[in-house]
Order: C-alpha cells, then structure tokens, then sequence
C-alpha cells in the first residue's frame, strides 16, 4: 500500500549517543535525529525527489506502529522509543513472519512527536538508564514522556484517520489492545 498521506504516527528506536551528545539511529550512529523534521538521504543514482520515495527504491525512514516489531533495538541500553510523526509518503507492509501481526511503515521524513515511558522495556537491563534516557530525550525534543497505553490511542486514531487500518487488531487480546 502506497499511499499519500497527512501525518499518521508510528514508533521508532533512538540511540543517546554519549560521546557526541546526541540521538542517533541504533544501526548507524552517523544518522543524527535532530529537533526538526529528519528527512530519508537517497543514495541511488539518480536520486529520488526532494519529497518523495520512488517505489523501487530502498531508501526512507523505516519504523512501525508496533513496539514489538522494534524490540531488537532495546539491546542498546541508552535506547528510547519515539513517537514520530510522518510526512509525504507512506508505505504499509505486514512484518515478517518472524513479527507476526504487526505492521512495517516506510516514510520520507520523520519528526520526534513524544517520548514512550520505558517500562515496557523491563526485564532489558539499566532501567535507570533507561529512564534518564527517556528524560534527556523530552528534555531535547520539548516533549512528553507519555505511557504507550496513551501513545498506542494516539497512533490508533492517526492510522484510521489516515488509512483506515486498525494497527492493533491482529495482536488483539495482546496487551497491546
Ligand atoms: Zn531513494
């Protein structure tokens, strides 16, 4: 599904890196999530447009409305979740097999909306840690630190508003609800 699109949420991993003093994306520390808009870099030739993702191409911003679909990143342990917002293009798939009824989104540029309570990442070492991240990033991004019980509402409403999908239902009965 390929759709154009208002501004819909999802949730995304970032990384407290402590030697530069900044968010970075977990798998590469040289992708810097600024205050602002953070838009997808195109490495093809030629590149895709300023505001847009061809669909052949393999660039964008890659997150989900799913926390379990990201869950792999909490092995970093100055890991935040984010709510994010997202701009210009979307692109739905179901995750892999190995994620089972969550969804995989695609976008061409993102924005650090809220901050989701690490309590879903116990039992995944420094919860202090955890937390003090947590703080940093609302600290730097202005924003909340909000439980995902709120921001799973918040992307809910957006997904319906937006496609008309109900992110949640395949985990209904989940904790997720
Ligand atoms: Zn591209």
């Amino acid at each position: 599904m390929n759709t154009k699109i208002t501004n819909p949420f999802v949730l995304k991993t970032i990384v407290w890196d402590e030697e530069d003093q900044r968010f970075c994306s977990p798998d590469r520390k040289s992708f810097v999530w600024g205050t602002d808009i953070v838009k997808s870099i195109c490495t093809q030739d030629p590149k895709c447009p300023d505001d847009d993702i061809r669909d052949e191409c393999t660039c964008g911003l890659y997150g989900s409305p799913n926390w379990q679909a990201i869950d792999e990143y909490f092995r970093y342990p100055n890991s935040v979740m984010a709510l994010m917002k997202c701009y210009n293009v979307l692109n739905i798939w179901t995750a892999p097999w190995d994620i089972p009824n969550c969804y995989v989104t695609r976008t061409w540029g993102m924005r650090v909306a809220h901050i989701v309570k690490p309590d879903v990442m116990k039992d995944r070492g420094n919860m202090a840690q955890r937390y003090t991240s947590a703080v940093w990033a609302a600290d730097y991004y202005n924003a909340r630190v909000l439980d995902l019980a709120v921001i799973n509402q918040i992307i809910k409403i957006s997904w319906n508003e937006v496609c008309k999908i109900d992110p949640f239902a395949k985990l209904e009965g989940d904790k997720n609800g």
